[in-house]
């Protein structure tokens, strides 16, 4: 799917507002630019996603692969238990709070990456 991605006119930072009206206002969460949608650079790419949650939702799966590769599974089996939150685990019940702790960092990761965008602006 092609999508639109806006861009701040003023900082250039993604993280812009924008009304779904022709002509409405536009904002920038950076550099707080006010302004309207016409001003706000566009650029088509095409992400292979719909929508955000979509994004999330690969980028944990990803995430869940590698912990499944490097072994965390198990691991993570054994903190559980030994933290006390199951008294027994089987696979299916260690599989779900492996969906849930990939599901976790994906939006850890996601969160900090906008952070850091906001300190980056914030900076310069
Ligand atoms: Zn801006």
């Amino acid at each position: 799917m092609t999508e639109k991605s806006f861009f701040c006119p003023s900082c250039h930072s993604p993280m812009v507002k924008l009304s779904v009206l022709a002509g409405g206002e536009a904002s920038c969460d950076g550099c707080g630019w006010k302004g309207d949608n016409k001003q706000l650079l566009g650029h088509e790419f095409d992400s292979g996603f719909t929508n955000p949650e979509e994004i999330l939702k690969a980028f944990a799966n990803d995430v869940k692969m590698l912990l499944a590769r490097n072994g965390v599974g198990v691991e993570l089996g054994r903190l559980i238990l030994k933290w006390g939150f199951v008294q027994t685990v089987d696979a299916a019940t260690l599989t779900r709070y492996m969906i849930a702790v990939a599901r976790g960092i994906a939006s850890a990761v996601m969160e900090e990456r906008r952070t850091q965008e906001k300190e980056r602006l914030h900076a310069s």
